[in-house]
């Protein structure tokens, strides 16, 4: 099968100064990956990258097969939902109006959060930090994209909230679409994902099954998440 999307021996970073180097990943139609680390890892440059938003120092990206260094607009134009670290919402408007604005099916968005119905015409500002991600997330599904990039969806939201959000990105996979998901909160995230990349020093530093993986929790903890305290790397 076709990736949908593909890192080959990627360098990715700032200015002239690669962070993450020789990275190798791929997701498929119908797969949740997991993508894990420390803070400072590379997780999210990496993530930017292959969105388009930032340039490739080195290696490639491939999208359905092709070479790529598309920006991010013509990427979502052919698919790529994205959801950054920052609620990709808009606070002074209304959930509609988010809706409209992202160019989502506010049907099918509002199907897959009914918890949003009856703040529909609230401005977002007023929405819980959960409340606003599921409008984020629901924005992006909406669109019915083939690829979804998600980034720290859960930060700073309670347990409850984060298995929600989870929930739905699996669903979302087991109706077709293809998912790399940038996570803190490990254990929960292998509990939703079917593979997992973990990242040390802007590098994959082991790749594995979720199931592999969630056998090897303290391994990993201890080998790839060094000095961060469990609390801190969500375990
Ligand atoms: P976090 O969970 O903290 O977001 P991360 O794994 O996503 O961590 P990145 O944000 O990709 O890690 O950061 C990787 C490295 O790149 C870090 O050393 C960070 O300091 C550096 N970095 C991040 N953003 C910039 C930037 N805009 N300019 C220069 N260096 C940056």
């Amino acid at each position: 099968m076709t990736a949908l999307i593909e890192a080959i021996g990627l360098a990715a970073g700032y200015g002239s100064l690669a962070v993450v180097r020789d990275l190798d990943l791929h997701v498929e139609p119908g797969e949740v990956v997991a993508l894990l680390g420390p803070n400072g890892a590379g997780k999210t440059t990496t993530l930017l990258t292959l969105c388009g938003e930032l340039p490739i120092l080195g290696g490639e990206v491939r999208v359905g097969g092709q070479v790529t260094k598309a920006p991010l607009h013509r990427r979502a134009r052919a698919g790529l939902g994205l959801v950054t670290e920052e609620r990709s919402v808009f606070m002074s408007l209304n959930v509609d109006e988010n809706l409209r604005v992202s160019g989502s099916d506010p049907a099918l968005a509002l199907e897959l959060f009914p918890e949003l119905e009856t703040f529909r015409k609230t401005r977002v500002g007023l929405l819980s930090g959960g409340q606003q991600q599921m409008l984020a997330l629901a924005r992006a599904l909406g669109r019915r994209p083939s690829l979804l990039l998600a980034d720290e969806l859960s930060l700073g939201l309670a347990p409850l909230v984060v298995t929600r959000l989870l929930r739905a990105v699996r669903d979302a996979a087991d109706g077709g679409v293809g998912v790399l998901l940038v996570e803190q909160h490990i254990a929960k995230a292998l509990e939703f994902a079917d593979r997992a990349y973990v990242m040390s020093r802007g590098r994959i530093a082991l790749s594995g099954t979720a199931q592999d993986l969630r056998g090897r929790l303290d391994d990993i903890t201890q080998s790839y998440l060094s000095g961060a305290p469990l609390a801190q790397a969500g375990v």
